[in-house]
């Protein structure tokens, strides 16, 4: 039998919502395997311009027929707008507004932002909650000091999670070929300084689905409270981080590594 570790949250999709067929199909795939919380973002930054974006706002109604499953939803949101786009839009699409999850990206290092979007989250319903990802480069006053500034702006923390999704290797030893190199004693000082639940995106640290794996049973020797993982229902034909996501029978032997 499987045991999932107490109160372990696990956040398994697509990194980007590409169509309703996808991210319904991941939805239904995931609820079988009772995962609870889907990622598909509505936004992708990209570091050149001619790359997939993201669907927007088109993704709203796909978000609501997950929300209707009982399911939460998840993107990332990149700037203050977002927010309101992505809880009136699963709305008005007959979803169920309280079941969605927003995230801050990395790349999204621009306080005046963090705290509007901060701002942003109080005209929403309170059950929907924020999750903060580490910034690219490895400074841990500076991840505390984003969670200061989202609480500062009024955030209470029962609506914070935060995820360690490492740091960018420039100039820094990377034998393992990781796309993102983790720091798991700062990730885990950052959990106890903060009192928040600390999760940990492996697809994101690793960059490849041979990487997510050794990440992942690396990860598990520390107490995260959960785990964001990228699935697709067909990887090869991903429109971004194609690499690094699974298929949903790779997804079945990382939930045997995560549930133990
Ligand atoms: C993501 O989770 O979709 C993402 C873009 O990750 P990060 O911001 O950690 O690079
Ligand atoms: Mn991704």
């Amino acid at each position: 039998m499987t045991t999932e570790r107490l109160g372990q949250t696990i956040i398994a999709g697509p990194c980007a919502a590409e169509s309703r067929d996808q991210v319904v199909d991941i939805a239904r795939k995931m609820s079988e395997r009772d995962v609870r919380i889907i990622r598909a973002s509505w936004w992708k930054p990209r570091t050149r311009p001619g790359g997939f974006e993201g669907a927007g706002e088109a993704a709203a109604s796909w978000a609501a027929e997950v929300t209707r499953m009982g399911i939460t939803i998840g993107t990332e949101v990149l700037i203050p707008d977002h927010v309101r786009q992505v809880v009136n839009g699963v709305a008005a699409n007959r979803g169920i507004p309280q079941n969605i999850l927003l995230w801050l990206g990395s790349r999204n290092q621009n306080h005046f932002i963090q705290r509007e979007i901060a701002r942003e989250m109080q005209d929403v319903p309170p059950e929907v909650k924020l999750m903060i990802k580490n910034q690219p480069w490895g400074d841990e006053r500076h991840w505390l000091g984003i969670v200061d500034h989202i609480t500062n702006a009024g955030v209470s923390s029962d609506r914070i999670m935060l995820c360690h999704r490492g740091f960018d290797p420039y100039g820094r030893e990377n034998s393992r070929g990781l796309r993102n190199l983790p720091d798991w004693e700062m990730a885990m000082r950052v959990k106890e300084k903060t009192g928040l639940p600390m999760l940990v995106d492996p697809s994101h640290i690793g960059g490849s689905v041979q990487n997510v794996f050794r990440v992942t049973q690396e990860a598990i020797r520390f107490p995260f409270d959960g785990f964001i993982v990228e699935v697709h229902p067909d990887p090869t034909a991903a429109m971004t981080d194609a690499k690094q996501q699974l298929g949903t029978e790779q997804f079945d032997q990382m939930l045997k590594i995560i549930r133990g």
